[in-house]
């Protein structure tokens, strides 16, 4: 049985601002460590649900803010960016079940702490056949693709309801915070939410078990992607990329034969808007 723990910072205990997530701000080391804590709490379920064997990696920014000297010492740690498959990078070598901690919700969420999807100052909107994504959304498409089911997922409120919605009921959430608005929310503290997180991961493992926790989310057949930009000139630059149709204003879309195909032209669309 062998986990993978997807991790990104916005969803993290107590974060409710972009200095506590982004480097050479005088909070973020704190946050890294909280974030580990985070972490270390899944694993430590993932281990009593029963699995055997669980991975890493550390999905937010670049890649480089879980404080490796304090994980727990039974995992690897996949760190750095760019990876291929960036935030679920190790998927593809095979998995039993992926966990989303400290994940967010989608661009324009209300009641959402630091609600983006992949560039909160590129993106301002992603359509998969015309229903609206997020990162939890784009990133379980991917391990689908894998066969790979997301199993648990810890946030806010936001985000247990997006991941509820993407993956069906049986998905175990910790809502580690409430979002009041963007950029406030009612915490709980560390003390409290490792004992959520804890606890769901193991639900998790043990749901994986008795075959009752959710099936891989799979996109099958042509997928048409429509990403909208924050500015026009994001947009331009990001249809220079062959087979994209400039739509309406600032949106740039592309018709793909499968699910990663998609999910590398929206990562190369947004490394083109920069
Ligand atoms: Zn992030």
């Amino acid at each position: 049985m062998k986990i993978l723990i997807a991790a990104d910072m916005e969803g993290i205990t107590g974060v409710v601002h972009w200095d506590q997530v982004m480097p050479n701000n005088p909070e973020y080391p704190r946050f890294c460590k909280l974030m580990t804590d985070d972490v270390n709490a899944a694993i430590r379920g993932a281990f009593a649900g029963g699995a055997s064997t669980v991975i890493v990696t550390d999905g937010h920014f670049n890649g480089r803010n879980l404080l490796v000297e304090e994980l727990d010492p039974r995992v690897t740690l996949t760190s750095g960016s760019p990876s291929r498959l960036s935030m679920v990078n190790g998927v593809e070598n095979g998995a039993d079940g992926v966990m989303f901690v400290g994940y967010h919700a989608r661009m324009g969420t209300t009641n959402a702490i630091l609600d983006h999807t992949w560039s909160d100052e590129r993106v301002s909107g992603v359509w998969i056949n015309d229903r609206a994504f997020g990162e939890s959304g784009l990133n379980g498409a991917v391990c689908g693709h894998f066969d790979v089911p997301i199993i648990m997922a810890s946030g806010d409120q936001s985000l247990c309801v997006e991941v509820r919605e993407f993956f069906g009921e049986r998905i175990e959430t910790a809502q580690v915070k409430k979002a009041v608005s963007s950029m406030s929310a009612e915490c709980l503290p560390p003390s409290a939410t490792t004992k959520l997180i804890e606890d769901a991961a193991k639900r998790a493992v043990e749901n994986l078990k008795s075959g009752t926790a959710p099936k891989p989310f799979k996109i099958m057949g042509s997928i048409k992607l429509l990403l909208e930009f924050e500015q026009s000139h994001m947009a331009d630059k990001a249809a220079l990329l062959p087979f994209t149709k400039r739509t309406v204003d600032r949106c740039v879309e592309y018709i793909a034969d499968d699910i990663m195909t998609t999910y590398l032209v929206f990562r190369s669309m947004t490394a083109l808007a920069k």
